[in-house]
């Protein structure tokens, strides 16, 4: 039951809209999945999502892929899946850095390790604590009417009530109003949070968070660029609204270094940007000692990526700032035959063997950059 075989494509999938952050707008979401095999023919699978190309961050689906195949692969053939720990142990020795790299092929092997043994993946994480997950929605319309009249049918709908914007690109006095009047007419029925995703420098950030404070905003994620840890901190001590910590946490290294030094008093979650699902749990830990918050969230993952996420963080315990696993309700289409659930405000935990999503091996093949990788 040894793993016989690595493989990894990149996919472009459409979305139903386009979904604008300050540096890029998404109408085509480049993911990265992995096939891994073992011996009798069996397949554990993963998916991990950039943003933009190196718009975003510095990890690429092109580096991810040559990266995994050149100097991550030859460490994991001939391993057994259910020693996810030593093999991610044996690559760290090896390579440096490429924490999405990482992700990605421990992910795939820890949904081979539980099929086969016909389990669902989050039981090698210590079992769930959640059957559901509080999932945000982001509003990016950018027409205020628009938005508010999206937000008011997911309520209706009992799909959301927590929602997001990215205020990150354009003026930032006329976003903060725009965000405002949306936060006034949902009213105490929604939660609303922003993200400026590091674009804001600490004088505007000084002219807008107060005002998104009173006005009743829950969160201010990334206010500033992820590097400046110590503006972070000022404007962490300075405001009772809380700033989330998202591009400038990242490593678990980074993240205990936020922690020490309070800048920010919560944090984001990705699997892709910490190295793994191990990783991702020792961040939370840190996090928790730590007292900060914690959010799930999101690099705009398809159901393959969304189940991998929804799994590990039903192993937590509650986040202070839900999730916003929404990424399969961005998507026109999807890789997977069965798909991630939403309902009452919440993303289910797919309960099946691994990941509890099953790979629809066509649509891979018609998504991918590259055909035959996967076929
Ligand atoms: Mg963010």
């Amino acid at each position: 039951m040894i793993i016989q075989s690595v493989q990894v494509a990149i996919l472009d999938l459409p979305t139903i809209r386009p979904h604008q952050l300050a540096m890029h707008t998404i109408t085509e979401q480049a993911v990265v999945v992995a096939r891994v095999r073992d011996t009798e023919g069996r397949e554990g699978w993963s998916e991990i999502a950039t943003i933009g190309g190196a718009s975003y961050g510095e990890s690429t689906p092109e580096a991810i892929k040559a990266n995994i195949d050149t100097y991550i692969t030859p460490h994991v053939i001939g391993q057994d899946p259910i020693r996810f720990g030593k093999i991610m142990h044996d690559i760290s020795i090896h390579v440096r850095g490429n924490l999405h790299a990482k992700a990605l092929v421990e992910s795939a092997i820890v949904d081979l390790a539980a099929r086969q043994r016909n389990i669902p993946a989050y039981e090698l994480f210590g079992g769930k604590i959640h059957d559901g997950l509080p999932v945000a929605w982001t509003l990016a319309s950018g027409d205020t009417g628009k938005d508010i009249e999206e937000a008011k049918e997911y309520l209706h709908q009992k799909r959301h009530n927590i929602f997001k914007l990215k205020i990150g690109k354009g003026d930032p006095m006329k976003n903060v109003e725009h965000v405002l009047e949306i936060q006034k007419a949902v009213g105490d029925r929604a939660r609303l949070t922003v993200d400026v995703n590091q674009a804001w420098d600490e004088d505007t950030a000084n002219q807008c968070i107060p005002i998104l404070q009173d006005g009743g905003i829950s969160m201010i994620e990334q206010p500033l660029p992820g590097w400046n840890h110590e503006g972070m901190a000022r404007l962490a001590d300075r405001y009772r609204v809380p700033i989330l910590a998202d591009e400038g946490a990242t490593s678990i290294q980074e993240i205990f270094h936020i922690a020490k030094h309070r800048a920010g008093n919560s944090i984001a979650l990705k699997i892709g940007k910490t190295g793994g699902l191990t990783a991702v749990k020792q961040a939370a830990g840190i996090a928790e000692a730590a007292g900060l918050g914690l959010y799930g969230g999101t690099m705009i993952e398809s159901d393959l990526g969304t189940a991998m996420t929804v799994q590990l963080y039903s192993t937590m315990p509650p986040m202070k700032f839900g999730t916003e696993l929404f990424g399969p309700l961005l998507f026109k289409d999807s890789i997977t035959t069965n798909r991630v659930e939403f309902r009452d405000f919440n993303v289910i935990v797919p309960d099946g063997p691994g990941f509890g999503v099953e790979v629809d091996h066509e649509k891979v093949e018609h998504y991918s950059r590259e055909k035959g990788v996967l076929a």
